[in-house]
Order: structure tokens, then C-alpha cells, then sequence
């Protein structure tokens, strides 16, 4: 039996010891494990216990540890160590899926194997048990996990099309891996993500969006969107598709689900736009920020002023646009260092930021009511031509010359 070192906390290490001393199961399991074996530090450590939620509540009360019953229904409780919070969720089995995306009963049990065999694929079905050392694990791995791991290969525990069909979520959960870890997807699991993906129909749009967002924020989210087409899972994500050359170089734009969706749905027909945002379910602020991305126009100038009514319309989206558009082939860089540094000069490009306000406009004579607003942005326009005179003094100026030019017969 091969005793394996993973980089898992002291804290976390020496919860699973007390559990063990006092003749408990609790395993390190699923992503936790698949991650550390390939050397990459897990950020959170999820563990599997054969205790009933009400037993671990007890036990890890019992052995001073704080705990929180985050989802006593679903077995899962938090226990806060040293190093941070562990999810303990009791084994658990599931009922049949009538409905293709719930299990109709899921029921506790006190083995491991039935809980690692409703996983749903190879790499993410492993478990880690402490050994008596206190240090060192062994991996339980009963379908073959750590040869796929070597392969690089995303496969189904047990039969694919009952799996995904159990599920279908887990058709995106396979895409998901396979571009999150640079896998290939079995050709026995492939044939069954084409099979099964009609599923998707039944899957919440909620739980559809989460999954696109971790597909487009992964290393290769050109692989992601062209997966998703070629296995006819696009319609279930985005009802009205893509932009012809949507892809772009979506690598090039930083892992910013707003900004490569945007790249995605790039100058697309606004009625299609919206209806695309409409189905993920997205809050206001990022579909907001995917509407101005993925419709944005950039000035044809290169100048300081253009940089600055970039800023004026589109607020801290005028960098990200400007990514955008590069990543669809247009020479954005003299105008993302333009944009950059009046970013970081705080150049004045709001009414909000202008150095007057309306009350001393009124002050000053203008009538209240919209000639404020009107006088206002007139400075605006002033400060954006010529940033130095952002002071009250010279708006002040300013503001005289033009309520004496109006008050002339
Ligand atoms: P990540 O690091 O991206 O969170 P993860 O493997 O932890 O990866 P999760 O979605 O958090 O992924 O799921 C945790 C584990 O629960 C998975 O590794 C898998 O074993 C199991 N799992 C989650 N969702 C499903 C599902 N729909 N069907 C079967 N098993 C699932
Ligand atoms: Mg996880």
C-alpha cells in the first residue's frame, strides 16, 4: 500500500486524527484529493464521515471544536479548525433520478464505497485515509481515479449514459473538468455528453449559469465554448448562440467571466443579446457589464480626449472594452495606456467628480431646475477637454462667463 504525503493543513490533519482515534471514518475526499495528486494545493479540504450530522455535531463538540450545522438535511456540517473550515458530510447514498436532475431519496450510510460510487467522474470519486502515523494517507481509489489522473483523462464512474442521464448537470460538469484540468473526456463519456445533453432541459438556469461561468473563467475557455457547440450543449447555455467569430482569442482576456462572455456575444444583435443574458440568470451588475462590453464602440482617435469619454461612458468598463475589442483583432494598446493613466491621474470624467456642485451654482445665480444639470455638464465638458481645470476657482470662472453670456439681450 503506497502511504502518500498530501499538503494537507495540521489543523485539518489532526481533526481526521481525533476522528479516527475515536473509531471514526472521515476521509478527505473528491476534488480535495484529485487536486492535491496532481500537485495542486486544494482550497478547501471536504471530508467524508460515517457519522449520522447529529453524531458529528457531538463528537466535534465534545472534542472542542466550534461547529456550525450548515446543511444538517444534506449531512454536511462545518467544524472551524486552525486552518480554516471543514466541510464533514455523512456518506450518502442516492435513490433513483426520475426526474433527471434530484435524486428522489438521498439516505446516509456508514460506507465509503457507496458514497464514492455517486460521484460523478473517476478523478473527482477518490478518497484519502489518514494512517496511524498521523502524517502520511492512503488513496482509496476504487475506479481507477489515479490512471485516469496520469491520462489526463475525464471519465464516468460506472455506466455514462445512467450517469448523466441520472444528472444531466453533470454534462457541464464534465466539459467543466476537462478545460478546468486540460483533460481529454473518455470517448465512452464523450458519445454520452452528446447522448444526454437534451437533459440540460430539465436542469434549473441557475445551476446551468454557474457551471458556463466556471467553464469560460478556465484556463482554455476557447476549448470550453467550442466543446459546448460541437456537442450541441450551446442552445441549453445560450438559447440565441454565439457571434459568428465569438471566440476570439478569449485566452487573451484575464479569467473575468463578464469580459469573456462578452467576448462571446461580441456585437451580437440586441434583441439576441438580451435574450442570452436573460437566460443565465445573471444579477444587474454583471449583465449590465456584459451588454456595454459586448456592444461597445471604441473611438476611432487615439487621444488623451478620447481616452477620457471612453472613461465618461463606460466608467471602469473602459479598460475591459478595450480588451474586448483587442481580443476580436482591434489595435487597442496606445488607447488602453491612454485610458490606464488617466485612470491613475483620477482624471475628473463624472459630474460627480466635477470640483463644483449644483448648490454653488445656485449660488452663483443659475436657476434651479435643469439649467444646473445643463450648466453642469457643460463644465463637465470643459474639465474633459482640459483636466487641470477641475478646480472651483476657475469652474467658478467659468460659470460666470457663461451667466453673463446668457443674460445678454
Ligand atoms: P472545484 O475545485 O472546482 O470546487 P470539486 O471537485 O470540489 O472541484 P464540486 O462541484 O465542488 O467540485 O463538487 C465536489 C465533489 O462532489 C466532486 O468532486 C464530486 O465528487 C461530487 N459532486 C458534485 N456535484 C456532483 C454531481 N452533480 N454528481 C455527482 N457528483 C458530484
Ligand atoms: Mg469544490
Amino acid at each position: 500500500m503506497k502511504h502518500f504525503i498530501l499538503p494537507c493543513p495540521p489543523a485539518v490533519k489532526a481533526l481526521l486524527f481525533r476522528f479516527k482515534e475515536a473509531g471514526i471514518g472521515a476521509y478527505p475526499v473528491g476534488g480535495c484529493v484529485r487536486d492535491a495528486l496532481m500537485g495542486i494545493t486544494p482550497h478547501d479540504w471536504d471530508v467524508a464521515v460515517t457519522t449520522i450530522p447529529e453524531e458529528t455535531m457531538s463528537l466535534c463538540k465534545t472534542l472542542g471544536y466550534r461547529v456550525i450545522p450548515t446543511g444538517i438535511a444534506h449531512g454536511t456540517v462545518t467544524v472551524l479548525t486552525d486552518d480554516g473550515p471543514v466541510e464533514c458530510t455523512t456518506c450518502r447514498t442516492e435513490g433513483g433520478y426520475s426526474d433527471g436532475r434530484h435524486p428522489d431519496g438521498v439516505s446516509f450510510t456508514r460506507n465509503l464505497t457507496d458514497d464514492l460510487s455517486r460521484r460523478d467522474f473517476t478523478v473527482n470519486a477518490m478518497a484519502a485515509e489518514l494512517n496511524k502515523d498521523g502524517q502520511t494517507f492512503t488513496v482509496i481509489d476504487l475506479f481507477s481515479g489515479q490512471a485516469d489522473l496520469k491520462n489526463k483523462l475525464i471519465r464516468c464512474v460506472g455506466d455514462p449514459h445512467t450517469r448523466l442521464t441520472e444528472d444531466a448537470l453533470r454534462v457541464l460538469r464534465g466539459v467543466r473538468f476537462a478545460v478546468k484540468l486540460g483533460f481529454n473526456i473518455h470517448p465512452d463519456t464523450l458519445a454520452a455528453l452528446r447522448d444526454c445533453g437534451h437533459g440540460l432541459s430539465r436542469i434549473s438556469r441557475e445551476r446551468i449559469s454557474v457551471e458556463f461561468q466556471k467553464i469560460l473563467e478556465s484556463p482554455s475557455p476557447a476549448r470550453g465554448a467550442k466543446l459546448l457547440s460541437e456537442l450541441g450543449l450551446m442552445p441549453h447555455v445560450l438559447p440565441e448562440g454565439i457571434s459568428p467569430h465569438g471566440t476570439g482569442n478569449l485566452r487573451s482576456l484575464p479569467p473575468d467571466f463578464a469580459l469573456r462572455c462578452a467576448c462571446l456575444l461580441w456585437q451580437m444583435p440586441l434583441d439576441q443579446l438580451n435574450e442570452n443574458i436573460r437566460s443565465l440568470k445573471l444579477s444587474n451588475e454583471i449583465s449590465h457589464a456584459i451588454r456595454a462590453l459586448s456592444q461597445g464602440q471604441i473611438p476611432p482617435d487615439i487621444s488623451p480626449l478620447s481616452a477620457r469619454r471612453l472613461r465618461k461612458e463606460y466608467g471602469t468598463l473602459a479598460l475591459p472594452l478595450l480588451l474586448v475589442a483587442a481580443a476580436h483583432g482591434a489595435e487597442t494598446s496606445a488607447l488602453q495606456e491612454l485610458v490606464a493613466s488617466s485612470e491613475s491621474a483620477e482624471d475628473c470624467v463624472c459630474l460627480s467628480d466635477l470640483a463644483i456642485d449644483g448648490k454653488t451654482l445656485m449660488s452663483l445665480g443659475v436657476p434651479k431646475g435643469r439649467a444646473v444639470g445643463e450648466m453642469l455638464s457643460a463644465l463637465l465638458e470643459i474639465v474633459l477637454s482640459n483636466p487641470v481645470k477641475n478646480t472651483k476657482e476657475q469652474l467658478i470662472k467659468e460659470a460666470q462667463k457663461r451667466i453673463s453670456y446668457n443674460r445678454k439681450p
